[in-house]
Formats: C-alpha cells, sequence, structure tokens
C-alpha cells in the first residue's frame, strides 16, 4: 500500500501501490492526491507529509521571498514534479516563514532541498538546479538509498 497526503485538506489516503496514483483522489475531500505541481506548506504540513507519506518520497525545497536563486528555480522545480510524480511528492517551505522549521533542518544557505523517505532524511543538497538536475539528483539518490 501506497499512503499519501492529500494536498487539500490533509487526509491520508491508502491507496494500492498498482494503482495509477497520478489519477487516485481524496476519500475526504475528492482532490487529486497528485496535482502536476509543488505544494508550498507550513512546519506542520511538512511534518505530516514526511511522518505519513509512505511508498513514495517527499522531496522540499527551502526558499525565501528575497533569495533570487530561489526564485530562479521555482519553475525549475515545478517542472520536476510532473516528471517525478507519483515516486516523489514535491513540497516547498518559506524559510522566512517557518525559521524554526529550516533551522532544525539545519539549513544554512537557500535553495537548499532536502528527500526524505519514511521520514528520515536521506539526501540533501544546496544551489540552484535546473529541472532535469533536480530528476536527476533525486532518482540517483533514491537508486543509492534502495542499494
Ligand atoms: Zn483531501
Amino acid at each position: 500500500m501506497r499512503q499519501l497526503v492529500c494536498p487539500e485538506c490533509g487526509a491520508v489516503n491508502r491507496t494500492p501501490e498498482a494503482k495509477d496514483a497520478l489519477a487516485a483522489k481524496c476519500g475526504r475531500c475528492g482532490a487529486r492526491l497528485f496535482q502536476g505541481k509543488p505544494l508550498e506548506v507550513s512546519a506542520a504540513q511538512l511534518a505530516a507529509h514526511t511522518r505519513s507519506t509512505s511508498g513514495a518520497a517527499v522531496l522540499l525545497d527551502v526558499w525565501a521571498p528575497w533569495c533570487g536563486p530561489c526564485r530562479a528555480m521555482a519553475p525549475q522545480f515545478a517542472a520536476a514534479a510532473a516528471q517525478l510524480e507519483p515516486q516523489v511528492r514535491l513540497l516547498k517551505l518559506n524559510s522566512d516563514a517557518e525559521p524554526q522549521a529550516a533551522s532544525e533542518l539545519g539549513v544554512s544557505g537557500i535553495p537548499a532541498l532536502f528527500l526524505f523517505r519514511d521520514g528520515r532524511v536521506i539526501a540533501r543538497q544546496a544551489g540552484a538546479m535546473s529541472a532535469s538536475q533536480i530528476v536527476a539528483w533525486t532518482r540517483q539518490a533514491l537508486a543509492q538509498a534502495a542499494a
């Protein structure tokens, strides 16, 4: 079973692995569980996703509105979502709005990417990347974690 958090209402949904997760809808609110784009989250929502997602990884982009490289990377990160879903759920956390969560992650420079699997950070990367670099880095980190 794959376990996913609804991007709209936060309900935890369980779907069979064999089922097309891209077409799956939330059992509570009917929203699509994957929407082809990153989801902006609060610290509490980030914790819910990393804690309750299984059968998929969670990729987090820590950014801030004043950060030029972060803004430049935003469309690249969005494009990566279309390629990585449903194996990976892409989230964005504004470090200005959630400084404590950013500090707990050990963020020193932004943009910073964190890849979670089963609630743990399995890879991290600082600095802006293109969509193809984000996809390649994520797939390589997941392959290494599975090995
Ligand atoms: Zn929902």
